[in-house]
């Protein structure tokens, strides 16, 4: 049931009563050697993995003292075996305390992409299915104009740092219990840039970017929705030390219309026919994205007949083609008569059947319900 676990001694190839100088030696040129940024061999990872195991118990007085006496088990009895999950943790904190300009220092100075932002724009229903060009605001820090970005006053420059003389760590002799030895750590007084800057810019203070409300175009394609997001790239909070810059998000409002609703790219529109028009039929003026148009209304016409117009309705978001226009035929019954059309009633009544029970259209309210919802 054990698993074979290798010494740790072996690990970092150092005897067994090696000093600590000697392990914190072993470790970091192995530590150099394996570390996955460097060692892009398949099992540099999981050697990696071992060689900070081994370090982070022989490095410490009490767990090394257990390993010698009782080895693994005697760590895992005490529940002193670090987890794989700590070693990013522990990686750094070693690193910081060997090399001093740890993973920290250097994550500082690595190329970073710049923060995504995120904006708003409200767009008419026609705007939105027709695409459309929109002004958006952002504010976002842009490089400053007045120093060109280095952070100091024009006509001055960066100077080197006068503490660390330019190299951005400083070395310290420490003295310990095991004799003297050198520990580099970040310069405090440039924080590791190797710069510092004399006379800061007036504009910017020194961080070489200003807070800026920039405008600018944005092309909507045809077809967006309430809600969707458009994606600009490069448009967000620019990149450091050389890093891309973020992304703008364009979240979309759309104003709702007074006769369309949408459905996906569906269109829907209501229309009112008279009794007349829904027996006799007729040609009636239906509103589409293009303006009216004159629809036929079949004779005989039911209420909640749907006349479907393909390809009238919302274009495909960057694709071909477009929706269906969707035409629902409401039946209006009159409630007020005149006399005459009373009369005309009375004598139209005299020629119709009458109406009993009737078993109801299967699905025919939901559906109607379900078309007008969307
Ligand atoms: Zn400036
Ligand atoms: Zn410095």
């Amino acid at each position: 049931m054990a698993t074979f676990r290798k010494d740790y001694y072996e690990i970092l190839g150092v005897p067994r009563n090696a000093t600590l100088e000697e392990i914190k030696q072993a470790y970091r040129r192995l530590a150099r050697q394996y570390h996955p940024d460097v060692n892009k061999s398949p099992d540099a990872e999981e050697k990696f993995k071992e060689i900070n195991e081994a370090y982070a118990v022989l490095s410490d007085e009490e767990k090394r003292r257990i390993y010698d006496m009782y080895g693994h088990a005697g760590l895992e009895g005490r529940g002193l075996r670090p987890e794989p999950a700590d070693f990013t943790d522990l990686f750094a904190d070693l690193f910081e305390d060997l090399f001093g300009f740890g993973v920290r220092t250097r994550a500082r100075r690595a190329p970073r992409r710049g923060a995504d932002l995120q904006t708003e724009v409200t767009l008419t229903f026609e705007e939105a299915a027709r695409g459309v060009e929109k002004d958006v605001e952002v504010v976002r820090h842009e490089l400053c104009p007045r120093c060109r970005g280095n952070g100091a006053e024009p006509g001055t420059g960066p100077a080197r740092c006068p503490t660390c003389g330019g190299i951005g760590e400083v070395r310290r002799v420490s003295q310990s219990f095991l004799g003297s030895f050198v520990q580099v750590t970040t310069c405090p007084t440039c924080q590791g840039a190797g710069e510092v800057i004399a006379t800061p810019c007036r504009e910017c203070g020194g961080e070489g970017r200003v807070l800026t409300r920039r405008r600018l175009a944005v092309r909507i394609p045809a077809g967006v929705d309430d809600g969707m997001q458009i994606r600009i790239p490069g448009e967000g909070e620019p990149g450091e030390n050389g890093g891309p810059p973020g992304n703008l998000y364009v979240q979309v409002k759309v104003q709702p219309h007074p006769y369309f609703r949408r459905r996906g790219d569906d269109l829907i529109v209501q229309v009112a026919i008279n009794v007349a028009q829904a027996a006799l039929g007729d040609r009636i003026p239906v509103p589409t994205l293009e303006g009216e148009e004159r629809v036929e209304i079949p004779p005989g016409t039911q209420p909640g007949h749907v006349i479907r117009l393909r390809g009238r309705g919302i274009p495909h978001l960057r694709r071909n083609g477009r929706g269906d226009l969707l035409v629902v035929v409401q039946v209006e019954v009159p409630t007020r008569l005149t006399p005459e059309q009373r009369r005309l009633f009375q004598e139209l009544a005299r020629t119709l059947p009458t109406g009993g029970a009737q078993k109801p259209e299967k699905g025919f309210l939901e559906r109607l319900r379900e078309l007008l919802s969307g």
